[in-house]
Order: structure tokens, then sequence, then C-alpha cells
């Protein structure tokens, strides 16, 4: 035991000599200071930029020696972290208060730096709708940047849906009619004839194949008469395009001005000719008011809407003569054909029965007009030889030329056949001719009534002008 701690007392001494010498170097690494105990003093880590360079997380003293963050001694270039030069964007442009520059990805210095040099031409952003003008802008050539912008030309119509009475774009409300200047504007009719060659050639596509003889396709015929029965040689088809609508009307024949009498026609007198396809656009009829009362008014057509016989035959039916209104073509197809086309459901509900009356006494004026018929209860009808000789509706009481019964026709009028003078045209009145029993009454070119106005009832080339009552 005593030999064991002999030696244990030795290795103490042993480790208290190794302990003195480890302080003693600890103390000075540089036996030139032997004294000198480092005094660290941090320095913070701060990023390089484009052109400064930065440095690494270091430590100083006094001594003037550097070390790593583990205080490890370095060289004073160990610490630095050099500038990194300009990341500089060339692909793209970046662009404010008039001017446009490449930029660094790193700093805010703007490099090739100039003003805008905008394009002479507008750009078209968006076409208008009914809620919202055009937009176009101009840009500027070298880095696209918009320099001006405005809004444009006028709103785009209403597409209006004829199931909701509404516009399908907006929702608004589609009035059923409108009065401006003392008229109304009620219904729809084509009138106005397209001469846009762009607009008729993209009509003419959408319109596929032209009808032939047996094969209307996606066409209407008119089931006009040729000779002296109903015949295929004319047909029409409506499209709507951009909002708004338009009639194609075709026919490989002329359609007679007389029914049953030879082929002579106005449609080729009026530019029409066969084989061609012509475009109508649909547009709100004009009607003149003749009365106002009680919430109700009485409307003409202004303008010679349509083109049509009386009746198609000179012929009496056992004992219904050929200028029975009640009987007659025009009344049916006013009451059918034109009631249907130009009214949807919204205008047709404020469109009042009428009893019309047909009497020698009232309708002709009383003349004692031996063809006088029935009355007749109708939506849409034609104005009598007296109501057209009625002061109270603007009319002079005279037969002679009046400028208030001087009607224009509308170009889709023209193309049926109407035979006009002057840019005026005939038009049917309701009223049988007093002598013959295949004469009717007509209002001619100068706005002239009664006596040789009555004229042979199967006539196409003589006009159409509308009559109604409506609800305010
Ligand atoms: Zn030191
Ligand atoms: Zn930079
Ligand atoms: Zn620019
Ligand atoms: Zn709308």
């Amino acid at each position: 035991m005593k030999r064991t701690a002999k030696i244990s007392l030795v290795m103490l001494a042993v480790v208290v000599l190794i302990a003195a010498l480890a302080v003693t170097f600890t103390a000075c690494n540089d036996k030139t200071q032997q004294q000198h105990t480092h005094d660290y003093t941090l320095v913070e880590a701060k990023a390089a930029s484009c052109t400064e360079a930065g440095n690494v997380q270091y430590y100083t003293c006094t001594c003037g020696k550097f070390f790593d963050s583990e205080k490890r001694e370095i060289e004073e270039s160990q610490t630095v972290i050099p500038a990194t030069g300009h990341d500089i964007v060339t692909t793209s442009w970046a662009s404010g208060g008039g001017s446009h520059w490449h930029k660094c990805n790193n700093c805010d210095e703007k490099f090739d730096l100039a003003s805008h040099t905008p394009k002479d031409e507008w750009i078209n952003d968006r076409e208008a709708t009914c809620t919202v003008y055009a937009r176009r802008h101009k840009e500027c050539s070298v880095c696209n940047t918009w320099t001006q912008d405005e809004l444009y030309g006028e709103l785009a119509p209403h597409t209006w849906n004829s199931q909701t009475g509404k516009c399908d774009v907006c929702g608004a409300t589609k009035p059923i009619y409108e009065e401006r200047d003392g008229k109304i504007y009620f219904g729809e009719y084509p009138q106005t004839k397209v001469e846009d060659s762009g607009l008729t050639a993209t009509l003419a596509q959408m319109s596929g194949a032209r009808p032939v003889k047996g094969n209307s396709g996606k066409w209407t015929d008119y089931k006009y008469y040729l000779d002296k029965k109903v015949d295929e040689y004319m047909w029409h088809i409506d499209l709507d395009y951009n909002g708004a609508r338009y009639r194609g009307v075709y026919f490989t024949s002329y359609r007679a001005a007389f029914i049953g009498m030879g082929s002579t026609t106005y449609q080729d007198h009026n530019g029409y000719e066969i084989n061609t396809l012509y475009w109508f656009k649909w547009e709100p009829i004009e009607w003149r008011v003749l009365e106002k009362q009680g919430g109700e008014a009485l409307l003409m057509s202004n303008l010679i809407i349509d083109s049509y016989q009386f009746y198609h035959d000179g012929v009496d039916r056992d004992d219904i003569h050929p200028n029975n209104y009640k009987e007659s073509d025009i009344r049916n197809w006013l009451s059918e054909t034109f009631y249907a086309q130009a009214f949807d459901k919204f205008a047709q509900a404020i469109i009042k029965d009428t009893l019309v009356d047909n009497s020698a006494d009232v309708s002709a004026a009383g003349a004692g007009n031996p063809f006088a018929c029935e009355d007749t209860t109708d939506k849409v009808f034609l104005l009598s030889y007296a109501d057209v000789k009625n002061p109270a509706y603007g009319f002079s009481v005279e037969d002679a030329a009046d400028e208030a019964r001087k009607l224009k026709p509308t170009d889709y009028a023209l193309a049926q056949g109407l035979a006009p003078l002057n840019g005026y045209g005939p038009w049917w009145l309701r009223t049988p001719g007093g002598q013959q029993p295949f004469h009717a009454d007509v209002t001619d070119t100068a706005g002239g009534v009664g006596g040789v106005n009555s004229l042979s009832v199967p006539e196409t080339n003589f006009g159409v002008v509308p009559a109604l009552r409506i609800t305010l």
C-alpha cells in the first residue's frame, strides 16, 4: 500500500507542473508581448453590394490582429467579401415616369435610361359593348409601355332577347316603344339596304347556300304569285350579327307588278336584279301619331314599309268581290305575317284590337260605295279614304295632292317591287273603289286620293302603310 501512495504523490506533482506550464503558454503566445491578452471586438457581417465590398463576421484586437468567428487568427483580406458588380436585366425593360431603362436585379441604378418613343398608330384593346366604350392605346416602340389610352366611339346597341325582353349583355329592359320628335318608334322591320360590302360578304357567308326552287334550305319562301298562282322564286332569311338583325332577299324571277298580267316589274327599275343577294337592316318602324287620347294612340307608319297586292285576282269569288277588304290578301298579310314579324310578344301586348269601320258611310266618306264590306276587328289595318281626308289626323280634306299624304318607301319596299315616282310611293287604302269590284283606293305619289286613284287589286306595286292603336 505504501508503494502505491508514493506513486500517487509523484503523479500529482507532475499534473500540477503541467497545469502551471499550460497557464504560462496561454497567457501570451508571443514571447515579445508576454503580458498581452487579446481584447476581441466583434465586427458584424455586412453583405457586399453591386459597387461596395462587404465582410464576413470577424473579430479584431487592439494588437492589430484579425480573427474569424471561431477566434482563429486570419489575414485581414480573408474578412473581405468583394463587390458583386451589377446584374443588369437586358431581356426586358423597366419603365415609369415617361422613361424606360434596364434595371439591375440587385440595386436601383438605371441603365440605358431614355424617354419613351410612342408609335403613331392606335392599338385596339377592347370593342364597345352596350355598357362600355371601346378602348385603344399608343405604346412605346422600344418597351411597349402604354404612353396614352382613351375610350372612343359609341356604345354598341343592346342585344335584345325577344323571349326575356331584356338585353343579353347588360340586363337592361327593352323599352317597348320610344317617342322622339313627335314620332313613335315601335316594332321593327327590314328597311335600309346594307351597302357595306364587308358586311354583305359576311352575311352572305352566314346565310349559306342560296335557295333554289324545290329546296329553300334555311330560307323562307315569300309564296308570292307568279302568273296566277303561288310559286317559289323569291325568298328571305333573317340573321343576327353584331347586335343587329339583317334580312337577306333573293329571287330568281321578277315579281310581276300585276299578278297574272304579263311580266312588268319595278324591281329592276328600282335597282334589284334576279339571282343577286340583297341585305336589309331591321330597324325600328317610325310611326306618325294621328290621334292620342285616353292613354291610347292611333299610329300610321311614316314610311311605306312593304309592297303587296290588295287581292291576287280581279274576278269575283261567288258573291265576294275582289276589292272586299275583309277577305283581302293584304288584310290577311297585315294580321298574320306583318304582325308576327314586326312585333315581339312585348310589343304585341300593347297593340289594341281595333274595330275597323268598313262601312260606306265612314270608310268611303259617304260616297255610297256598293262594295263596302262588314266591319272587322284587327290589330293592324289599312287607313281608309275617309281617314286620309281627316284634318284631325293632319290631312287635307281635298282629294288633290297633299304633302301629308306623300310617303317615301323604304329600300326594302323598293326591293319588293313598289312603283315609286320622284322618291315617293303609292300606297293602298282599305276602301274599295266605288266604280269597279276589282279596284281599291290608292294614295298616289303626290299624295292625291279619290277619282282615278282606284286601281286594280292584283297590283303588287302599291305600298303597305300599316295603322294600329297602342296603349301608351
Ligand atoms: Zn491581441
Ligand atoms: Zn446593381
Ligand atoms: Zn419606352
Ligand atoms: Zn345591353
